[in-house]
């Protein structure tokens, strides 16, 4: 999907000056930055606060696929969905490294493309790269970052912190990359047997920057705290809601009951569902990387959310041997699976 007409080898550079080329623009912005790119480390002071540390690989033809995905949206996303993890520790990220393995199928430009979508998402959430390390792959690309945060010891949240009576809470709306997901899948398909016919991507945009340029959500944590609320347990949304459920039941010891018909779905992400003949609560449950916020809150602190349009309470916590279950529309309760539920089949 390159557009550039110019084309720079990466050895004209060499691995030094390619590092130099594509970091000379970066500024530090955090008192926290103590060194940043250039010596043989960074160095970092949070002066008594708590570090946190969250890092991801991203592998070309297993996380993405440059048929549909602009090398400037990858670069938004990587950074993004790594600073999502910080935040679902209701932390605040500050700085990120940056490594590449990279073949020579890669010019300059096209690095310099994926440097630009970094940067921007460092610019919004007015984080550092410090760092990395850049190096020559046999094929594709591999991407590798690592972000790092801050937060008050007591302002950290775990995911083994929920309890039986607990709210069950999730930020914006689910299943919108996953659908977005498929539509470009659809139209790639379209393209490769018929070159000639262009994508039909029109008045989809939500549900393709879902998937294309996903949001982490800074808002989050500064919102909880406005409204006094700690919550007691949260994880961000990367494998789909169900599996994150589990993963909050499992390490806090609890059960769930999920009401079917609380899950927030945008009527966009529904009717592209339905489009592919596809349930739209399978989408939001399994779908995954919406990279919203699922957390679980004391029941005494519904009254500080209640009317909060960006927060929706979908289920409470039960205890253990209760499991974890999804009640339908319908009113009949499934053992909630990290595919979905136990029984599958159901007309959409
Ligand atoms: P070393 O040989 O000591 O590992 P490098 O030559 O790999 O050092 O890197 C030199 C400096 O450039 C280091 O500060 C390193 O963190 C930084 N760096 C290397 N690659 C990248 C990259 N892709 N993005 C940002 N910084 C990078
Ligand atoms: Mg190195």
């Amino acid at each position: 999907m390159l557009e550039n007409t110019e084309r720079t080898e990466l050895n004209t550079l060499g691995e030094f000056g390619l590092i130099k080329h594509l970091t000379q623009f970066i500024e530090i912005k955090n008192e926290s930055t103590i060194k940043g790119i250039g010596d043989d480390a960074a160095v970092i002071d949070y002066k008594g606060k708590q570090t946190v540390i969250s890092t991801d690989m991203l592998v070309e033809g297993v996380h993405f696929d440059l048929a549909y995905v602009p090398l400037k949206h990858l670069g938004f996303k990587a950074v993004s969905v790594n600073l999502s993890d910080i935040y679902a520790m209701n932390a605040t990220p500050k700085q990120i490294t940056v490594s590449f393995a990279i073949s020579n199928r890669f010019s300059v430009e096209a690095m310099e493309e994926l440097y630009a979508g970094m940067m921007m998402a460092c610019k919004k959430h007015n984080v550092d790269i410090v760092g990395g390390d850049t190096t020559t792959a046999k094929s594709g690309l591999v991407i590798s970052i690592t972000a790092i945060g801050e937060a008050n010891a007591d302002d950290l949240v775990y995911r083994n912190g929920a309890k039986e009576g607990d709210l069950l809470c999730v930020t914006g709306d689910l299943g919108a990359a996953y659908v977005g997901l498929q539509l470009l899948e659809r139209e790639k398909q379209i393209y490769l047997e018929s070159p000639g016919v262009q994508p039909d991507l029109g008045g989809n945009d939500y549900i393709l920057e879902r998937q294309l340029k996903p949001e982490a959500r800074i808002d989050i944590p500064v919102l909880l705290k406005k409204l006094d609320v700690k919550p007691t347990s949260m994880i961000d949304i990367s494998d789909g809601l169900a599996s994150e459920i589990l993963h909050i039941c499992t390490q806090s010891s609890v059960g769930c009951n999920l009401f079917e018909e609380k899950i927030p779905i945008d009527p966009s992400t529904y009717n592209m569902a339905r489009e592919f003949n596809m349930d739209p609560t399978i989408c939001a449950l399994n779908g995954g990387e919406d990279y919203e916020l699922l957390f679980t809150i004391d029941q005494s602190d519904f009254p500080k959310i209640k009317a909060n349009p960006d927060i929706s309470v979908i289920g409470h916590m039960t205890r253990n041997s209760d499991g974890v279950n999804l009640i339908t529309k319908g009113g009949t309760s499934h053992t909630l699976t990290a595919q979905g539920w136990d029984s599958m089949k159901r007309d959409v």
